[in-house]
């Protein structure tokens, strides 16, 4: 197996690469954490803050994963709105698990600002022109429930900040936050590391077992022998646990980096910020500390080679800023995020000892932390709190055949952008 990170803008701008062993022999802890993304080492964090004996296992490398491939965008919340949680669980329970995504976030923030991982702050989230201004309210109601210090930022105030017309109005955050993410979670490992936890790499978890009252995790040169269990594989859990497994769809999402723009990156992006729009599969970019811009966006089943990857995004890009037409991409790449059917993560016990963490989706670098609390303080104190998600649940989705529908959903969501830009578009020329 690879244990090699892939070609990113993060593997080469890394600010560490130490290895780690792999597993070789028998070791024990009370759990055994499988998967070495967010979701594991916060888990790992979790539970070595309260004094448990932690070893994890990574089939690659730490951060191999989405964690280590993704825009970097560090804000509160789940992939799933607020508006469609407090439907399905009522509003207190949305607004407690809401409240518990802020406390993550700040608990990211410390835990970066302590492995010296560079955070700049600001995330700007933008409403389509053809959408007409509308995050006022979102504004005002975030502010007044949860004392956020969201700004909006009326299509004047976004025309001055950045050089297109493609957006209506935006809310800004201040406390929000851009990271490298590779450089994150390999910080989260060397934190993990300081408070215990033993990490194996080149170790992926080939099986699972029980043996009296332990359970046994398998791997091709070892095992580990624990009490608990908990699978943190997202989208790359292939056929590990049959009911985890079949509950997660994995969906590519792709990342470009263009090369550096000098003076022609002040002109395009006139603000410190990351940006993002509101649509699901959305665009989303930042300016990165070297003078380029990182680009991102869609949803797919399909992971085409760097080089297509490249014409993809930079035509996205293109479209909101035609002026950067000569601009070159450095880089691309791709990576597969684990989706529930409902767009919320799983958290919880399957069995006596066996948990899951997983299905972060599109929105997971504070998510993840949440899931790991929860879990952590479940196995360590009792605590039942992940029980708020259990309304969503392990809902079967056929695993990788769930990637399907999910296709088909995509296309139906971008063909009614498209459609609603067209129509935007006649009337903006007719007027
Ligand atoms: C391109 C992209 C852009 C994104 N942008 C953002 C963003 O800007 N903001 C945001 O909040 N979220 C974003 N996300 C989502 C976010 O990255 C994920 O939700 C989050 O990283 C999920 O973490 P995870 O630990 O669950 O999964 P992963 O990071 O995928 O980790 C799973 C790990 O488990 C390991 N594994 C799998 N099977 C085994 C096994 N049998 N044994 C041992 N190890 C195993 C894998 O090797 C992998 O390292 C993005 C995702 C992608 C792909």
């Amino acid at each position: 197996m690879n244990t090699e990170y892939i070609d990113s803008y993060y593997s080469r701008t890394r600010t560490d690469d130490v290895r780690r062993p792999l597993l070789d022999g028998t070791v024990e802890a009370e759990t055994c954490v499988v998967g070495g993304g967010l979701a594991g080492l916060a888990t790992a964090l979790a539970l070595a803050e309260r004094n448990r004996s932690v070893v994890l296992i990574e089939a690659r490398r730490v951060g191999w994963g989405a964690s280590g491939r993704n825009g970097g965008f560090v804000s509160p919340g789940y992939s799933l709105g607020l508006d469609k949680i407090e439907r399905k669980l009522g509003r207190e329970t949305a607004q407690s698990l809401y409240r518990l995504s802020l406390g993550a976030h700040a608990t990211v923030r410390a835990r970066a600002d302590q492995a010296g991982v560079r955070c700049e702050a600001g995330l700007l989230k933008c409403h389509l022109a053809e959408h007409g201004e509308g995050l006022a309210p979102y504004v005002e109601r975030m502010n007044r429930t949860y004392g956020l210090r969201l700004e909006h930022w009326p299509k004047t105030r976004m025309a001055e900040a950045l050089a297109t017309d493609r957006y209506a109005d935006g809310a800004y955050n201040p406390d929000a936050f851009r990271v490298q993410p590779l450089d994150m979670s390999r910080g989260f490992a060397r934190l993990a590391e300081a408070k215990g936890v033993r990490i194996f790499e080149g170790t992926p978890a080939t099986g699972l077992a029980r043996d009296i009252g332990d359970r046994i995790v398998t791997t091709p040169q070892g095992r580990v022998r624990c009490r608990h269990v908990v699978l943190a594989c997202g989208g790359y859990i292939g056929t590990l646990n049959l009911r985890v497994s079949a509950a997660t769809i994995p969906v590519a999402t792709y990342v470009a980096v263009t090369e550096p723009l000098g003076e022609r990156l002040r002109q395009t992006i006139r603000v410190s910020t990351g940006v993002s729009d509101v649509r699901l599969a959305n665009d989303y970019y930042r300016p990165l500390p070297d003078g380029r811009i990182l680009w991102g966006g869609r949803i797919s089943v399909f992971h085409p080679d760097p080089e297509r990857l490249k014409e993809i995004i930079r035509a996205d890009m293109l479209k909101v800023y035609p002026q950067l037409a000569d601009v070159r991409m450095d880089v691309a790449w791709g990576g597969w995020m684990g989706y529930a059917r409902h767009k919320m993560p799983c958290l919880g016990s399957l069995d006596d000892g066996l948990w899951h963490n997983t299905c972060f989706g599109g929105h997971g670098l504070v998510a993840t932390t949440v899931g790991g609390e929860l879990t952590a303080s479940a196995i360590a104190e009792g605590d039942d709190r992940w029980r708020m998600t259990e309304p969503f649940g392990l809902a079967f989705a056929g695993g990788p055949i769930g990637k399907i529908p999910a296709q088909a959903v995509y296309w139906t969501l971008a063909a009614g952008d498209w459609m609603r830009r067209r129509r935007y578009e006649a009337e903006r020329a007719a007027a």
